[in-house]
Formats: C-alpha cells, sequence, structure tokens
C-alpha cells in the first residue's frame, strides 16, 4: 500500500441507492475490490424507499414475452418526450442508455436478481412515437433475511415492509370498487400470509430492489462503510486518485486505482440550495433526509459542470403534519374519479391524472400567476372506494385535520367557506367540472384521454374512468403543495457517464450517475421507473468503463 494512502481499493463508490449499487455489483463482478461509503448511518437512500419501478425499455423480459419493442422505437420515444434540454440528454447519451439496459438487466439477472414487469404500467406518454405499456420493471418480493442485519440499517425500513410490488397499486387502488382490484388485494394478502409461513421477511418495490443488490455486493466482497462521507476527490498527476472521507472523527484517504463514482444522490434536503435553484425550500421532498447534494459539490469542487439543476421530480403532495414529518406524494388518488384539484381562487388548472412531474410543472407555472394553496376536493365516494395512502391512519387524519390539512363539510358551500375561497367560485367550477363528467369529456384540461391517466382510473365509472362527479357529500379537501421525489440536476456526465468540465474535457477516473448526475431525462418523466431506470444502466456504465470493458 502507499504511505500516503489509509486503503486502498480498486473502486470506490460514494452512496448505496441504485446507482451506487449497480456500480459496485458491475465492478465487482468484474474482478475489482470496490468500497462503498455512505454518508448517513442507513444504507440504501431514496432507491429502498421508493416504488421501486425502473424504466428499462426494450428489455430483455419484454422480448421473452414477445411484448415488442425495439431500441428505435425507444430512442424515437425519448426524443418525442425527452427532446433536447442540454449536453445530458444528447442523443448520444440516450443511446448508451438504451443499449446499456441489456448489459445491466443481464449482469444482474446472472447474479441472482430476479425481476418482474410491470406489463400493464403505460409510459406517461403512450401516445406519442414510439410510446408502449409495459416498459417497466421491477424485482420481485425479497427475503431481507438474506442480508442479515444490514436490514436493521436499510432506509427501506421508511417503506411498506411487505411483499407488495409496484405493479400491484394500479388495482390495490381500487381494491374494494373493482373485481380486479379485491383479486389482485386478495393475493397480496396471500404473498404476505405465504411470506410469514415459510418464515420469511419479504420485501418488495425499492427494500427489494436495493437488498437484492446489497445482498450481491456482499457475496462479491464488496465492503460498505456508514456514517462515512465521500468529503473530496484526490488526485495524482492530474488524475483522480482516490477520495477523502470521515469516519467517526478521523479523517481517512481513501485510493481508488481504477476510478470513484459518485452516487450520492441529488439535493432534496439542502435548504440553501433548493431556495438557490429553485426558489423552494424542498421541505415537501419525498426524498432520502440523507440527500443534500454533499456528493454533487463534490463532483463540483473536483472540476465538474453542473447542469438541471433548477428541476426535480416534481409532484403533487399533501404537506406533512409538522415540518419535519414526511410529505406524502399523490399518485392514484388525485387521478382517480370524483377528486378535482383547485388552486386558492377555487378554479382548476392542470389535468389532475396527468404525471407527476407534468402536475409539478403546471403547479410551478400556476403559481406565478395565482399564488396559494392548491386544494384536492373529493366527493364522498373518494373516500370509499379508493385507496388513499395519505388517509389510512385515524391518527394521522386527526392531526391532519387539527392542522387544516385536511378540511370536511356537507356542502361544496360550507367547504368554500372554510377553505376561505369564494363559494359561488367554486361552486360554478364543480359545476362545470360534473358536467364534464357526465358527458365524459375534460373540455378544459383532457383528463382521462391518455392511457397513462387511465391507468390509475376506475373502469367502473362511466363514461370516463378518471372523472366522477362532485354532488355526494360530505366533501373533503386536503392540500396539495410541490412535493418532489429527490431533485435531478447534477454534475455532467457523457455517454461513459464520466464527469465532464464547463469546457467539455473529461475528469479522468471520475464517474456519477443517478441523482448526483444531471439526468438523461431532461426535464420530463417518459414512463414508469425514469429516475432508477437511468440510475441502474448509468452506474453499471460507469463501472463497466472504469473496468476497461467498453
Ligand atoms: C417514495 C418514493 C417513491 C419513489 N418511487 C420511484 C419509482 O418507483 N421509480 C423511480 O424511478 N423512482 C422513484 N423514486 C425516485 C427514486 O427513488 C430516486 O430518484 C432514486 O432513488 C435516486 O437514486 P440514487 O441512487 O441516485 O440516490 P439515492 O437512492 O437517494 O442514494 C443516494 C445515497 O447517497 C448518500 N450520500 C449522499 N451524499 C453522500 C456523500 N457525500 N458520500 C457518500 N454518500 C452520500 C445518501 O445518504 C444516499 O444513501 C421514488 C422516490 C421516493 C421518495
Amino acid at each position: 500500500m502507499n504511505e500516503s494512502w489509509d486503503h486502498t481499493f480498486d473502486v470506490v463508490v460514494a452512496g448505496t441507492g441504485v446507482a451506487a449499487l449497480s456500480a459496485a455489483v458491475t465492478a465487482a463482478d468484474a474482478g475489482l475490490k470496490v468500497l462503498m461509503l455512505e454518508s448517513t448511518d442507513r444504507w440504501g437512500g431514496s432507491s429502498a424507499m421508493s416504488g421501486g419501478g425502473l424504466w428499462l425499455p426494450n428489455n430483455p423480459l419484454m422480448r421473452r414475452a414477445g411484448a415488442g419493442d425495439s431500441r428505435e422505437e425507444a430512442l424515437a420515444y425519448l426524443e418525442a418526450t425527452v427532446g433536447d434540454a442540454g449536453p445530458a440528454t444528447s442523443l448520444t447519451r440516450k443511446e448508451a442508455f438504451v443499449d446499456g439496459v441489456d448489459g445491466f438487466m443481464s449482469l444482474a439477472e446472472r447474479l441472482g436478481v430476479r425481476f418482474a414487469r410491470a406489463a400493464d404500467y403505460p409510459d406517461y406518454y403512450p401516445e406519442r412515437p414510439g410510446g408502449k405499456i409495459g416498459r417497466a420493471v421491477e424485482v420481485e418480493p425479497f427475503d431481507v433475511k438474506r442480508i442479515g442485519t444490514w436490514w436493521d440499517t436499510s432506509r427501506g425500513q421508511d417503506g411498506v415492509p411487505a411483499p407488495v410490488k409496484t405493479d400491484d397499486f394500479w388495482l390495490l387502488s381500487r381494491a374494494w370498487s373493482t373485481p380486479a382490484g379485491f383479486t389482485r388485494g386478495a393475493r397480496v394478502v396471500f404473498r404476505v400470509l405465504g411470506s410469514l409461513a415459510r418464515g420469511r421477511n419479504a420485501v418488495g418495490m425499492g427494500a427489494a430492489v436495493t437488498a437484492s443488490l446489497l445482498e450481491v455486493a456482499l457475496r462479491l466482497g464488496v465492503t460498505v462503510w456508514l456514517s462515512s462521507p465521500v468529503t473530496e476527490i484526490l488526485f495524482e498527476g492530474g488524475r483522480v486518485a482516490g477520495v477523502r472521507t470521515t469516519r467517526g472523527d478521523e479523517s481517512l484517504t481513501v485510493k481508488a486505482d481504477r476510478g470513484v463514482v459518485l452516487g450520492g444522490g441529488g439535493f432534496d434536503h439542502n435548504t440553501e440550495w433548493r431556495e438557490k435553484y429553485q426558489g423552494v425550500d424542498g421541505a415537501a421532498s419525498s426524498g432520502s433526509r440523507g440527500n443534500v447534494g454533499s456528493a454533487i459539490d463534490v463532483g463540483q469542487r473536483a472540476g465538474g459542470a453542473l447542469d438541471l439543476m433548477e428541476d426535480a421530480w416534481w409532484g403533487g403532495s399533501v404537506p406533512g403534519v409538522t415540518k419535519d414529518a414526511a410529505a406524502m406524494f399523490l399518485v392514484s388518488e388525485r387521478s382517480m374519479p370524483h377528486s378535482m384539484i383547485v388552486d386558492a381562487a377555487g378554479d382548476r388548472f392542470a389535468n389532475e391524472s396527468e404525471s407527476y412531474v407534468d402536475l409539478g410543472h403546471h403547479m410551478l407555472e400556476h403559481f406565478e400567476s395565482a399564488p396559494g394553496t392548491c386544494w384536492m376536493i373529493t366527493d364522498v365516494r373518494h373516500a370509499r372506494r379508493y385507496l388513499r395512502s395519505y388517509a389510512l391512519d385515524p391518527k394521522a387524519n386527526k392531526a391532519m385535520r387539527e392542522a387544516g390539512i385536511m378540511v370536511s363539510a356537507p356542502t361544496i358551500a360550507d367547504l368554500a367557506v372554510r377553505l376561505g375561497i369564494d363559494a359561488a367560485r367554486l361552486s360554478a367550477t364543480v359545476e362545470r367540472f360534473n358536467g364534464f363528467a357526465r358527458s365524459g369529456v375534460d373540455a378544459d384540461f383532457a383528463r382521462g384521454n391518455s392511457a397513462y391517466d387511465r391507468y390509475y382510473g376506475d373502469p367502473g365509472v362511466r363514461p370516463n374512468p378518471n372523472l366522477g362527479t362532485l354532488e355526494k357529500g360530505p366533501f373533503t379537501a386536503v392540500q396539495v403543495v410541490l412535493g418532489d421525489l429527490g431533485t435531478k440536476g447534477g454534475v455532467l456526465t457523457d455517454a461513459a457517464a464520466r464527469v465532464i468540465r464547463d469546457d467539455g474535457t473529461v475528469i479522468e477516473g471520475l464517474y456519477a450517475a443517478g441523482n448526483n448526475s444531471a439526468s438523461v431525462m431532461g426535464h420530463t418523466y417518459p414512463g414508469p421507473g425514469s429516475t432508477l431506470g437511468p440510475a441502474a444502466v448509468f452506474g453499471y456504465i460507469a463501472a463497466r468503463h472504469l473496468a476497461g470493458k467498453e
């Protein structure tokens, strides 16, 4: 060992989310000695708390199922949705992503990761050129007993602690209003009971993706240190040579003979940067608390250019009751019938069923002209028929009511008064909306026109599965603020996931993937799993490159 270094590895990876795990597993499989450094005392990041869906177009599972996709269609779709949002979204990066899908999935499958398709989940703009249904994959429920005590420190414990799949949610959200929903609900119950009967502790979604990748990493001899942030990139002779980290009170240098991969996530909870780049404070971000942008800062200090810092994986969220409580990101609830979202004046301003990133962008645009609180208003049938993640816990409901986040009233006019909205204006909005629900045509925002909207709809509601009248009280309003699943700007990388400087030159030996890097998805979210899919693939690409395999 070089005397000036405290430790020597071939590869150092910052973070322990999907980007980092993918890079670590790929490098270890290539025979390299890998160290993963996690800044917090819990591993897994937002990836472990997530729905675990990965958008991986033209993937091997689709081919095996004869589902029909191609490189050309995937690229056409990315052009039609992402387009040109700067160098992070260049054609070569889009090609690298699409071409890397096979490699990542084949490697992970060979090493024992069990993928499943979310075959009914549409792209978010399925009607655009190259759009499809069924490009997302997830990892089958995973028995966390296989990672021993590592489960105790997983952020997956903050997610759904049961073998529920991301592909279950669209049906579970209407488990007691449609036969298909009921059947899926029963299947999930049997899956949970089956896991318990076999003495397993199976989990699904993001917890399953991260735990199964960690299991592979540990099996391949990867070393993982918690509470050890990467604080600085160290250079020798103009090339990246290693990192500085801290363990306890000790400052350590770690040599990385082949390179360093930054997979330290976004700046979801860095209030200063959120204000500076985005004009929000990030309090309603659902991202992991450990994502404070420190690894982006490390990359920038090493010379990396930044891009897309103004953007995030936006969406509408129900705020936490206290400043520290997690916000509840809304996906299916706002899409189901008998609900609509209005601004502080009582006007609708967007298609409530559109993708979360689109809704977030529309909220941002609308706030410019009409600042104030938004409300999702539901009639009693929404409460009776659909799963509402924000309203499952009676204690939390009480706290939300006390905090004024949830408000109910017997009539729309009463509700308006309680919300401080002009009653006549809200009643007029509801009347117009009810007309759309009866005709099945939302003449204002085209809600229910896209197959994506209808995925989270109720097929039993006709003529439009996303539109149901608001006429049966009591009516409930729940506050909706701008939330997000994390940020999407970071260090700029090329098609090989190498960090690049403002002048376009490459920082030799420094790589980045996931939310640590500016996203190949630009300002949009083309399909389910559009953050985890590229995070996994660019983590894989980075490790292949530094291992000299590409
Ligand atoms: C509730 C929820 C549901 C979601 N569902 C989905 C979904 O189904 N599909 C999808 O595509 N996306 C989903 N997302 C978004 C997705 O989870 C994130 O975009 C993704 O996990 C980012 O992965 P990552 O590997 O870049 O970062 P993360 O998974 O956040 O991991 C980053 C890790 O790096 C650590 N770290 C930070 N700084 C440093 C440092 N300096 N040194 C070392 N370590 C550091 C952090 O503590 C963290 O553990 C969801 C997010 C949430 C919150």
